[in-house]
């Protein structure tokens, strides 16, 4: 018998809801599991699939924050593999006061090797390692993330189907853009993403190398007026991921989320409605962006 997305996770919640006097439908990838978080959860099937018993470790590189990180850490842990993890050299403050992402991907046994050849490693040079690691690419930008990605899609479609939507928006937040660009290769639903991590270019160029055709590239939004630096504190950010808070009781993170909601509210009224809004999880990481909002305005 095929094994299925449902052996690992239950199926996630769709909800209702209304922001700013109009209505949207909420994915609650968020709530696949507490550590796994959203979209790394969908990303990682594969690895749950996948005959782990000749690795003894997983090793990965990113930022020290990082939401796949986490994942990983957590998937390690569960599976009894060690887990290497490459960064840049973690600031002072942080590796003193652990916080966070880090903190809890430590206290699941992360081993933590900061490096000053970072570069090498993003440039594919791993150091050595021994023969049985597993090594995953930076945020689980991996080729067989699709498989989990077109689970979702396939969720999205039956809840369509037994809903009798006819027709949809899909609006979710890229980082690397595979999730985004997976869903619109599985869904006939119309795709819109937002670069968080670069420009539209940038993702463009991301799309191309997980997939040939054009056809499935998702549509792309962005400010021609406004520059936003991936991990930048911006008081609109803060203000608008509070304002999700109160009015709809949904907790958004406040990396990916604040930009692409900006730009759905903008965009809104031009695209097909219902729209639903993916929340690809990543809340565990306020535990340490909310303090760096709070000391960012106590000190301006
Ligand atoms: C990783 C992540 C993203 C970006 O996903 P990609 O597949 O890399 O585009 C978006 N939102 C959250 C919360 C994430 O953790």
């Amino acid at each position: 018998m095929p094994e299925c997305f449902y052996h690992y996770f239950e199926q996630s919640p769709v909800e209702k809801i209304k922001f700013l006097s109009h209505e949207f439908l909420i994915k609650r990838d968020d709530l696949l599991h507490p550590d796994y978080g959203g979209n790394k959860a969908r990303k990682m099937y594969f690895l749950f699939k996948t005959d782990l018993s000749k690795y003894r470790q997983i090793a990965s590189y990113g930022g020290h924050q990082s939401n796949a990180m986490l994942s990983l850490a957590a998937f390690a842990r569960q599976k009894n593999l060690e887990f290497f993890y490459f960064t840049k050299t973690v600031p002072k403050f942080l590796r003193k006061n652990p916080n966070g992402n880090f903190k809890r991907a430590l206290d699941l046994g992360m081993k933590l090797i900061s490096t000053n050849n970072y570069a090498e490693i993003t440039e594919g040079k791993m150091p050595d390692l021994p023969p049985n690691t597993l090594f995953v690419k930076q945020g689980l930008a991996e080729p067989e993330a699709e498989y989990g990605i077109q689970l979702l899609a396939e969720e999205i479609r039956n809840y369509a189907d037994k809903n009798q939507l006819n027709e949809m928006s899909l609006v979710l937040p890229s980082g690397t853009g595979a999730t985004a660009l997976y869903l619109q290769k599985h869904s006939c639903f119309d795709v819109y993403t937002v670069p968080n991590a670069g420009n539209t270019n940038y993702l463009r160029k991301q799309f191309a190398d997980l997939e040939k055709s054009e056809d499935f590239y998702p549509n792309i939004w962005d400010f021609e007026d406004r520059k936003y630096r991936f991990g930048h504190l911006y008081p609109e950010f803060y203000e608008i991921q509070q304002k999700l808070l109160q009015e709809t009781g949904i907790e958004f993170e406040l990396l990916y989320d604040p930009k692409t909601w900006l730009l759905l509210l903008r965009n809104f009224s031009e695209i097909k409605q219902p729209v639903m809004y993916i929340h690809s999880g990543g809340t565990y990481g306020n535990r340490s962006m909310l303090p760096r909002y709070k000391r960012y305005f106590s000190l301006s």
